[in-house]
């Protein structure tokens, strides 16, 4: 063993990976109740991706509208595969979580009355995404980190979280190294909580930051421990052509119409009555399904056009100033005056790391890990399901972040206690960096990076089949394989950025392994899931969740888990 006297060990109440709306919310929550606590981050904290968030956060707050409307949307949007309590808890606690970020300082859009200013989103009976123009996760990330800044949170910005110690069923903290330097230290706790953000860069054409590699998922999986429902990958309608970018729902919510090169409002066909708003499922396969048969624009065909030239120009230059800038810079495409090209793009990840409603990690559909918690995007509590509506995400993260926070809070006021933790404990993260260091194959990280992404986008993206998910399943072993044979070129201690990229490569492998064993053995469509040999969604056989497990070798196990009904009894989603 490679025991190592040079391991720093810290020791905390809490311990945070992830300093995204999630992980912020939590910890601001834990300082100000006097826990000690330390967030880690591989980014500075107002770069995670939340803040990276357009369109708004949704909560019933319409005279017209109603808690259980937000409910029944969600459940109905998530193809009935949410846990209906924890949807319950999220609706009804949306008004007060938007009056909490505006006491934080989050400064909302308002409408003419003065009030709060709500816009319609997709899968929606009413108008309920609150805004701060087309930054809203901007504006909260700023406001809660201005606020647990003040509440004094001590954050380790610029480390990189690689393994968790787990023993005994329980988890007293996480193994991380200083990417300035590369030390390694342990950040031993008596509660660890992971809000690490989304895994969309699996995919070729994705709207997610660099970072979003989805670590914490195949950490969790290393130690043996399920992932939940990781098939259901949201693919939202609107990326810009060609680079993934995000175009925001907003540019449907406030009246964008979607054009095949016929000049068909194509919708029409797909969803009569909901039309551009229909559930971004729902819009991802028709823009592919007009791709498909030959009418989509642009260069290459493969992108069909948004047109906001019928809207008032204040609308877009006082609501929607950042998209139309992003598609003038990436694009060339100024949406005042002409149609922008866009493309489905893979963005959100409905499945992850499984929590009850308390936000504590589940070892197995019944049983839970002691003094380990997740939220935020990594999580799966399972408000989502199958599909998540636009502009319930950010609520989620901060909502469930600050629910685990408390929750955290609790479990330290009844005593939860420390296990001592060793530089042992780091060994086996030290012997993985050691190993990628050192590592003289013939492999190039970015060649197996891109192999995986153009695989995943083609053969496990919008649509799917047996064919395609074993073929990309084929891929995934053998670039494991691979990956054994890598070589990194720079050595250096500092900055080293081949190093992190390569370990990244070996989470977003594993993490992609689980969504494509998932896609393969759930043989119906539901949601984001579509399989087109079995095109229909199939409640009798699969009305239930996937948990899947890795071995060492990375094979995958799959056992299912009940979901959690409630008053909205499964029904045929129509638009
Ligand atoms: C372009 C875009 C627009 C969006 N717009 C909306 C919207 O309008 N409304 C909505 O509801 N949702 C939206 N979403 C989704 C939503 O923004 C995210 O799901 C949500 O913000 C995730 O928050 P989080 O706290 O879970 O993670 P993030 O904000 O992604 O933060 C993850 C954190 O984990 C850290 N981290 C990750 N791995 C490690 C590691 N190994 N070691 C140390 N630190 C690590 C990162 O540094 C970061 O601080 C959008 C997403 C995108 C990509």
């Amino acid at each position: 063993m490679n025991t190592n006297s040079d391991v720093k060990i810290y020791e905390y109440d809490a311990v945070i990976v992830g300093a995204g709306l999630a992980g912020l919310a939590a910890a601001k929550e834990l300082t100000a109740a006097g826990k000690k606590t330390a967030v880690i981050t591989k980014l500075h904290p107002l770069r995670s991706h939340s803040g990276a968030a357009q369109g708004g956060i949704n909560a019933a707050l319409g005279k017209d509208d109603s808690t259980e409307l937000h409910e029944f949307d969600t459940v109905k949007g998530s193809d009935y595969l949410a846990d209906q309590d924890a949807v319950e808890l999220m609706c009804t606690k949306a008004p007060e979580t938007i009056r909490w970020a505006e006491r934080m300082g989050t400064v909302f859009s308002r409408d003419e009355e003065g009030d709060i200013a709500i816009r319609p989103f997709g899968g929606q009976s009413k108008p309920r995404a609150c805004y701060a123009k087309d930054r809203t996760g901007l504006a909260l990330l700023q406001a809660i980190y201005e606020q647990a800044f003040r509440e004094g949170i001590e954050v380790f910005d610029e480390w990189y979280a690689g393994d968790m110690i787990y023993k005994d069923g329980k988890v007293s903290g996480v193994v991380a190294y200083d990417i300035r330097n590369s030390k390694v230290a342990v950040f031993n706790a008596k509660v660890t909580m992971f809000a690490t953000g989304g895994n969309g860069r699996l995919y070729r054409f994705n709207s997610n930051a660099h970072a979003n590699t989805g670590d914490s998922l195949s950490i969790v999986a290393r130690h043996g421990l399920p992932l939940e429902d990781m098939e259901f990958v949201q693919f939202h309608p609107s990326g810009l052509g060609g680079s993934g970018i995000l175009i925001s729902e907003a540019a449907r919510g406030e009246g964008g119409r979607l054009y095949n090169s016929l000049g068909e409002r194509f919708m029409e066909k797909y969803a009569p009555n909901a039309m551009e708003l229909a559930s971004r499922d729902v819009v991802s396969r028709a823009i592919m399904e007009e791709v498909r048969q030959g009418r989509g624009v642009g260069k290459d065909g493969q992108s069909v056009n948004i047109d906001l030239t019928h809207l008032d120009p204040q609308i877009i230059l006082t609501r929607l100033p950042e998209l139309r800038e992003l598609a003038i810079a990436f694009q060339g495409q100024d949406m005042l005056k002409e149609p922008i090209h866009i493309s489905a793009t893979a963005h959100y990840s409905m499945g992850g790391i499984p929590t009850n409603i308390n936000c504590q990690v589940r070892k197995s559909p019944t049983e839970l890990v002691e003094g380990f918690y997740a939220a935020g995007e990594c999580a799966c509590v399972s408000v989502h399901g199958a599909n998540r509506l636009g502009a319930n995400s950010v609520l989620e993260a901060l909502l469930f972040g600050r629910h685990a926070g408390e929750n955290m809070i609790k479990a330290l006021d009844e005593g939860a206690s420390l296990r001592k933790a060793t530089a042992a404990d780091a060994d086996t993260f030290v012997e993985e960096l050691t190993r990628i260091k050192t590592s003289n194959g013939t492999e190039r990280v970015p060649e197996l990076r891109t192999e995986l992404q153009n695989g995943m986008t083609a053969d496990a993206g919008v649509f799917r089949t047996k064919e395609s998910l074993d073929r990309q399943l084929k891929l995934i072993n053998s670039l494991l394989k691979r990956f054994k044979n890598i070589r990194i070129d720079d050595k250096s201690k500092t900055f080293n950025t081949d190093l992190q990229e390569a370990i990244e490569l070996g989470h977003m492998l594993e993490s992609a392994k689980f969504v494509v064993e998932g896609a393969l053995v759930r043989e119906e469509s539901r949601g984001g899931h579509y399989r087109e040999d079995f095109p229909t969604r199939d409640d009798k056989k699969f009305l239930k969740h996937t948990y899947a497990y890795m071995d060492k070798d990375y094979n995958v196990s799959i056992e299912w888990g009940d979901v959690v009904l409630g008053k909205f009894e499964p029904k045929e989603r129509t638009y």
